[in-house]
């Protein structure tokens, strides 16, 4: 896995929209968002809204969680590539049975709460993703 845990927990907290930045330049798009292109250099960049669904790349299980986190467990962590922009993401998975995760499984970005500070109350969200959600009990 490319991704270390601690970066996991760091990033994850300052993610509360799901946002990148469009170069002007070279039209790529850097997540992280960044002013600067992580590709070509330049200071030209936008930021954009990167609120679409994806497909499961790889992903990890951790059965050991940090303080805060305990009710996650098992947590499932993966990276998922956005099917638009191409964009891949370090992302927490919910909703969903670790036994039932597939390469190119579809997740679509949820607004969830990531974790709660006892002491000061201060309650931290993020954005998870999770199979989408079909009603009318479609099959396909
Ligand atoms: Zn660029």
């Amino acid at each position: 896995m490319r991704y270390s845990i601690p970066r996991f927990w760091r990033e994850i907290k300052s993610h509360y929209r799901l946002v990148g930045t469009k170069c002007r330049k070279c039209g790529r798009i850097s997540y992280p968002p960044s002013t600067t292109c992580r590709y070509c250099g330049s200071r030209d960049v936008e930021e954009i809204e990167l609120w679409e669904r994806g497909r499961v790349v790889t992903w990890t299980i951790i059965y050991s969680a940090p303080e805060g986190f305990n009710e996650y467990k098992p947590l499932v962590i993966a990276i998922v590539e956005l099917l638009e922009s191409k964009v891949k993401i370090l992302t927490r998975l919910t909703d969903v049975d670790p036994e039932e995760i597939r390469e190119g499984m579809i997740v679509e970005p949820v607004l969830r709460r990531i974790s709660e500070d006892g002491e000061t109350g201060i309650i931290h969200y993020g954005v998870v993703f999770r199979p989408p959600i079909t009603g009318g009990g479609d099959e396909s």
